[in-house]
């Protein structure tokens, strides 16, 4: 077997990994590099076949639901055999219906945590991981009497932080090759750790009880983890989480009974239709879709009198809503992702409109991306014979943390 990052040996983003053996190929992600916000700008890697398509090109494997790993897909071959998880396709085909430049993939197989797939000579087994996309797997990859071990994007400190663990202590067996992520290098001193989400429930907790009026959460609804957390925070304070169109269909999309949604049965969730939304919907011929929610909505002309008993996952240009119903009164905002996105865009326009609008705006997050002190747990039970960095910016601190690293460019083919 031998394999190829086309992209990511250096950076965050654009990740794909091409594997071949005995001439037949698959790739492990596909995905839109950082600095191209959307398609247009965008170029597939070379790889053979991914434009025209090609029968030696069995598959591509997507780790996760996260568009640094399969943006670029819809660039390629209609053809090419997608394999992800189940909820990754219900997720994006809920997402969809409300994204302006959504897309639904659609998958010729599925992967199952510790369930081997065969494609051609690839034995692949997938290891749901704990990480800020939901259904994101580890691939370990057998072919040729070799096996290659692919981190994915994962961490420790999330809800399912028992996942890694558990990854710890049965690590899969002999790997010849790892390829593991480094976001967090140079994003964080070698020796610390983030805080997980139950640190920032207890936080989320404290600032709703500060809160005369709504609490206003702008999160990513399909940062599942976040959701939970901010939902388990909302019902120990007594409010009721807020959730629009999208979160609703996005988490109902999730498939888990143990995740909140807008269904009876969850008591503290409703649902409030933003005015922008309705009239997308309606455009979109899809305004349908909103009728089973009809007993959980609350209604523009119940903000105000409900403001307090209130957390509502948000984003910015929902505030107009809020503005017309007259709900402000003692609102207090919390950013909920990643800092960066506050440097421009909607993110520095919302951080405005709070000064604005005399709202205090405060940040409680933490990564989707595992410290380098778990990184270094992970690599030493994994003890591949080679591990080469991947999704980083910091590969050059590698050597020093971690055993057998070998560094490699972009488009380098390796022998396994
Ligand atoms: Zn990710
Ligand atoms: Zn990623």
């Amino acid at each position: 077997m031998r394999v190829r990052i086309h992209r990511g040996t250096r950076e965050i983003g654009g990740t794909c990994v091409e594997l071949e053996c005995d001439r037949k190929r698959i790739l492990l992600d596909l995905g839109l590099p950082l600095n191209l916000p959307d398609l247009d700008g965008a170029k597939l890697p070379a790889v053979d076949g991914l434009e025209a398509g090609s029968d030696d090109l069995l598959a591509i494997v997507l780790s996760h639901g996260h568009r640094d790993h399969w943006g670029l897909v819809p660039k390629a071959h209609q053809s090419i055999p997608l394999v992800m998880g189940a909820a990754t396709e219900r997720v994006m085909e809920a997402a969809a219906k409300f994204v302006p430049d959504g897309v639904a993939l659609r998958a010729s197989h599925h992967l199952v945590s510790g369930q081997p797939l065969t494609l051609g000579p690839f034995k692949i087994t997938p290891h749901l991981v704990d990480h800020s996309g939901f259904d994101a797997y580890a691939l370990e990859v057998e072919a040729g009497g070799k096996r290659i071990f692919y981190s994915g994007d994962l961490r420790a400190h999330g809800r399912k932080g028992s996942l890694f663990e558990r990854l710890l202590k049965n690590p899969p067996e002999a790997i010849d090759l790892m390829l593991m992520e480094g976001s967090s290098l140079g994003r964080l001193a070698n020796d610390q750790r983030f805080p997980s989400e139950e640190v920032l429930e207890e936080q989320f907790l404290d600032r709703f009880k500060q809160t005369s009026g709504i609490s206003l959460i702008a999160c990513s609804a399909q940062n599942i983890d976040r959701v939970v957390t901010v939902y388990r925070a909302a019902k120990r304070a007594g409010r009721t989480l807020l959730i629009d169109a999208y979160a609703a269909e996005v988490l109902a999309a999730t498939g888990y009974a143990t995740i909140p949604k807008a269904e009876e049965g969850w008591s503290n969730v409703a649902v409030y239709i933003p005015q922008a939304q309705r009239v997308n919907l309606a455009k979109s011929g899809t305004a349908s879709l909103v009728g089973k929610y009809r007993n959980l909505r609350v209604w523009p002309e119940q903000l105000k009198s409900r403001a307090g008993q209130l957390a509502m996952l948000f984003r910015g240009w929902m505030i107009r809503d809020l503005e017309r119903a007259d709900a402000l009164s003692g609102a207090r905002v919390i950013w909920s992702q990643w800092d960066g996105y506050l440097a421009e865009g909607a993110g520095a326009r919302l951080k405005d409109e709070c000064a604005r609008l005399g709202l205090p705006f405060e940040s409680i997050h933490t990564s989707g991306h595992a410290s380098v002190p778990d990184l270094q747990r992970l690599a030493a039970a994994i003890s591949p014979r080679r591990l080469i960095p991947i999704h980083t910016f910091g590969r050059d601190a590698f050597p020093d943390l971690f055993d057998n690293v070998a560094l490699v460019d972009d488009g380098q083919w390796i022998d396994v």
